[in-house]
């Protein structure tokens, strides 16, 4: 399990709604809508 940058949740890399790579790492989604809110603003979501 990975957490979900934007919202927090816990999220199963394996049946992930959503990945996006950012600068080589893949980050993993709850849903496309988080995807999205990550790549409007990726800086802010990447570093933790
Ligand atoms: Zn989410």
């Amino acid at each position: 399990m990975v957490k979900d940058p934007v919202c927090g949740m816990q999220v199963n890399e394996a049946t992930a709604a959503a990945t996006a790579v950012h600068k080589g790492r893949t980050y993993y989604f709850c849903s496309p809508a988080c995807k999205a809110t990550f790549e409007k603003k990726p800086e802010q979501y990447a570093s933790r």
